[in-house]
C-alpha cells in the first residue's frame, strides 16, 4: 500500500489538540517509533548519542515513502492517516496530527532516507531548522531511516533546559518501553553510545515483558482476560509477592496506545487492597480494546492522557477482572505479608506547606541536661508555635520527670526508667505536665533528614558501614535514576556503583541508619524521590534528604532499648524542628495530666 500524504484541511486541523509535541529527546524517539509502527514495520532500531541530545536515529523496515511524500511529510498538518473530521473518531494509528516531523524539523538537523517497494532507488533529504537543504536519489533498503542531529540547536533556551544524560535517557527508556510493550511481535533494538540497552526479538507479550524487566518477572505474571460490550481487557498482573516498593512497572494501554490513567490505576490497586501493604505496588501490563469512538485521545498533545466515555463502568470491569485473576491464581488467601518493618509513607497534599530548615542544628542541646536555660533560649527562637508551648512548659521545669526525681542524685537510667516503648511504635516519657508521646519512626526520620540535608549541603560524606557488596537489580528507569543520584546518595553514606545491565552494587550504607534490607531501602529512596519529583518543586537536595530519611528511618515494630530511646530523644531535641517530619507529620505531643486524671475520675 502506498501512503499518500496530504495537508489536513483547516477545519480538521483546528479540531486537533495543538501543542508542543517535542519537549525532549524522548518525545522524538516516541514519535519516530510510532511512525515506524504506523508504516507497518516488523523491526525498529533506535540509536542514540548522548541520550539523544546529539543524535537520535530510528530505522524501520516499514513501507517507506515516495520522493514526493518524503518532502511533504515535514509540512505541518501533513499526514496520510486522517483526511476528514470523521476520521478523528476512528483512529487506529499511533499518529494522526501530522505535527511530529514538522516540529522535529523545526528544531534540529534532519537526514531522512526512505524507499518504497515500488521504487528501485530511494530518496535522501536533508533539512535544517525547517529549510530543505537538499534532496537526491539514494540507494537504501525499503523502509525509513531518519536521523535527528543536535536537537534544539537553534533554540538555546530549550537546549539548556535539557536534563542530565541519565535523566533524558531514563525518559527515552520509558517511551521505548511503552511502544515495545504494546507491540511484542515487532522486533526492537535500543542502542546508546554504541552500547546495546535492549535487543527484543519478535515474541509474545509475556516474553516481551521479561525481555524488558528481567527473567524473574516471567513466573510472576497472572493472566487477566475479560470481554464486555464496553471494553475488552487482556494482559498480565503481577503476583502479589512480586510487588515492589517502587512505582514503575504499571502499564495501561488502550488500543495499543500507552496511557496514563490515575483513576484506572486506583481500580487495579483496589483489587489488591487487602493483599498488599499500603506502600507496595503490583506490576501490571493491561491492554484495553475499545471502539475508537468511545475514547478521546485528542485531549492532550502527547496523546497519553485519554478520556473514556464510560469511565466508571470501565473502572469496575477492570477492578473485577484483576481481582478475579488474582483469585483464580489462588494466591490471595494464603499470603502473609508481615506488617513488621513496613514504612509509613507520608501523604503529601499539594497545598501543604513545606518546611525547609534554614538554621543549623544545635547538637549540643539536650533538654534533659542541666544548663537548660541557655539551651532553651537558643532553641526557642527557631521553633514553631506548637512546639513553643511545650517549651513554655519546660521553662517551668515541666519536662523534668515526675515522682520527685532528683537530677543531681546520679546517672538517670539507674534510678528510673525514663522511657517506655509502646507497641514498638511510640516512645513514652513522663514529664511534669503529663506524658510525652513520641512517634519513633517519625522522630528518626526528622533526625536523619536534618543530618542528610546538612551533609548534602556541605558535600561531606556521612560515615559509612561497609558491607559485603550487595547486588541490586532495578527496573531500567530506576536504574538510570539510581546512577544519576549515585554521587549524592554517596554523600549520604551509600556507596553505590554501576554494575551494568540494570544492576547496581552497594558497598556501604550510612553508619547512623540501622539498615537491614538494603534493596528495600534503595527502592524506597528512588520511589520517594520520584513521588516528590512529581508533586513538588523541591530542589534535589531537599528531595534526596527527605527520601533517604524516609527510607532509612527505623521502622515501626522495632524494639528499642533504653539507650536507643534516649539517643533518639536527645537527637530529636537537637533538631531545628523536632515537632514534625519534613512532610509535616506530627512527631510528638503531650497528654496532659488533667486529661489523664479524667480517665480515673
Ligand atoms: P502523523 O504520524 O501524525 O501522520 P508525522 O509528522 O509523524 O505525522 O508524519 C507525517 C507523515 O509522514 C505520516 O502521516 C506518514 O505518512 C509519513 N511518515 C512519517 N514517518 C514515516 C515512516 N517511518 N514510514 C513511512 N511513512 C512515514
Ligand atoms: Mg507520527
Amino acid at each position: 500500500m502506498l501512503d499518500i500524504i496530504q495537508l489536513l484541511p483547516d477545519a480538521v486541523a483546528n479540531q486537533i489538540a495543538a501543542g508542543e509535541v517535542i519537549q525532549r529527546p524522548a518525545s522524538v524517539v516516541k514519535e519516530l517509533m510510532e511512525n515506524g509502527i504506523d508504516a507497518g514495520a516488523t523491526s525498529i532500531t533506535v540509536r542514540l548519542k548522548d541520550a539523544g541530545k546529539t543524535l537520535v536515529q530510528v530505522i524501520d523496515n516499514g513501507h517507506g515513502m515516495s520522493d514526493n511524500d518524503a518532502r511533504l511529510c515535514f509540512e505541518r498538518h501533513a499526514t496520510s492517516k486522517i483526511s476528514n473530521a470523521n476520521d478523528l473518531f476512528a483512529i487506529r494509528t499511533m499518529g494522526f496530527r501530522g505535527e511530529a516531523l514538522a516540529s522535529i524539523a523545526a528544531i534540529a538537523e534532519v537526514v531522512l532516507k526512505t524507499r518504497t517497494e515500488s521504487n528501485e532507488l530511494g530518496t535522501q533529504i536533508r533539512i535544517s531548522g525547517t529549510k530543505v537543504e537538499s534532496q537526491e536519489p539514494e540507494s537504501c533498503p525499503v523502509g525509513t531511516n531518519i536521523l535527528i542531529r543536535n536537537l534544539f540547536f537553534n533554540v538555546p533556551a530549550r537546549r539548556k533546559f535539557l536534563k542530565t544524560n541519565h535523566t533524558e535517557l531514563r525518559h527515552i527508556i520509558n517511551e521505548f518501553n511503552h511502544v515495545a510493550l504494546a507491540y511484542p511481535d515487532i522486533e526492537f533494538q535500543l542502542i546508546h553510545n554504541n552500547t546495546q540497552i535492549f535487543q527484543l526479538p519478535s515474541t509474545h507479550l509475556r516474553k516481551r515483558i521479561s525481555g524488558i524487566f528481567g527473567k524473574q518477572i516471567f513466573q510472576n505474571l497472572i493472566t487477566v482476560e475479560t470481554d464486555t460490550s464496553i471494553v475488552k481487557i487482556t494482559g498480565f498482573t503481577g503476583k502479589p509477592e512480586h510487588s515492589k516498593k517502587t512505582y514503575g512497572e504499571q502499564f495501561l494501554f488502550v488500543n495499543n496506545r500507552f496511557m496514563k490513567h490515575h483513576y484506572f490505576h486506583k481500580a487495579v490497586m483496589k483489587a489488591y487492597e487487602e493483599i498488599l501493604p499500603a506502600d507496595h505496588y503490583p506490576s501490571y501490563f493491561l491492554f484495553f480494546e475499545t471502539s475508537p469512538s468511545s475514547i478521546d485521545i485528542n485531549i492532550h498533545p502527547t496523546k497519553t492522557e485519554i478520556k473514556f466515555e464510560d469511565e466508571r463502568s470501565v473502572w469496575h470491569i477492570l477492578s473485577a477482572a484483576v481481582k478475579e485473576a488474582i483469585g483464580k491464581n489462588n494466591l490471595a488467601p494464603t499470603l502473609d505479608f508481615s506488617k513488621e518493618g513496613v514504612i509509613d509513607i507520608p501523604v503529601l497534599s499539594k497545598d501543604q506547606e513545606i518546611y525547609i530548615p534554614k538554621e543549623n542544628i544545635n547538637r549540643e542541646f539536650n533538654p534533659f541536661e542541666t544548663d537548660e536555660e541557655k539551651a532553651f533560649n537558643y532553641t526557642r527562637q527557631k521553633i514553631d508555635p506548637d512546639w513553643q508551648k511545650i517549651y513554655e512548659a519546660k521553662r517551668n521545669d515541666d519536662l523534668s520527670p515526675g515522682l520527685g526525681f532528683d537530677e543531681a542524685a546520679g546517672p538517670k537510667q539507674e534510678k528510673f526508667a525514663r522511657y517506655l516503648q509502646l507497641r514498638n511504635k511510640y516512645i513514652l516519657s513522663p514529664v511534669k505536665s503529663g506524658l510525652m508521646l513520641i512517634d519513633q519512626r517519625r522522630a528518626h526520620e526528622r533526625i536523619l533528614y536534618e543530618q542528610y540535608f546538612e551533609s548534602l549541603k556541605k558535600g561531606a560524606v556521612i560515615a559509612q558501614n561497609s558491607l559485603f557488596p550487595e547486588n541490586i537489580d532495578l527496573g531500567p528507569a530506576d536504574y538510570q535514576l539510581c546512577l544519576e543520584l549515585s554521587e549524592e546518595i554517596g554523600s549520604l553514606g551509600f556507596d553505590i556503583r554501576d554494575f551494568g545491565k540494570n544492576c547496581v552494587i552497594v558497598h556501604s550504607v550510612p553508619a547512623n541508619a540501622k539498615i537491614h534490607d538494603i534493596k528495600s531501602v534503595i527502592e524506597t529512596i528512588l520511589e520517594q524521590y520520584k513521588n516528590l519529583n512529581d508533586e513538588l518543586k523541591l530542589d534535589q537536595h531537599e528531595k534526596l534528604a527527605r527520601s533517604a530519611a524516609i527510607a532509612a528511618a527505623i521502622p515501626y515494630g522495632k524494639q528499642l532499648d533504653i539507650r536507643e530511646m534516649q539517643e533518639i530523644v536527645d537527637q530529636l531535641f537537637a533538631c531545628s524542628n523536632p515537632n514534625s517530619t519534613p512532610s509535616g507529620k506530627r512527631i510528638l505531643n503531650i497528654v496532659k495530666i488533667e486529661d489523664l486524671e479524667r480517665y480515673l475520675a
